[in-house]
């Protein structure tokens, strides 16, 4: 028997689950408010989060869409 074990994560925004392939990874400013600190972090993001651009920098990964059927 096949188990499907469909991993979750979190996003980091609205810290809710999401399948993992549907999510994105962006990433953020590990001290937000202090300009010259340019360190990062890459956090889990659903795709409602994405649109809140300010809270993060870049999108680093966008998940993999399986759509094309051959
Ligand atoms: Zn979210």
């Amino acid at each position: 028997m096949a188990k499907r074990e469909i991993s979750m994560v979190v996003c980091s925004n609205c810290l809710d689950d999401f399948p993992r392939k549907e999510t994105y990874t962006v990433a953020r400013k590990m001290h937000r408010g202090v300009d010259e600190n340019h360190d990062e972090y890459y956090a889990p993001y659903c795709e409602d989060c994405l649109k809140d651009k300010k809270s993060y920098l870049r999108i680093v990964k966008s998940p993999e869409i399986k759509e094309k059927k051959k």
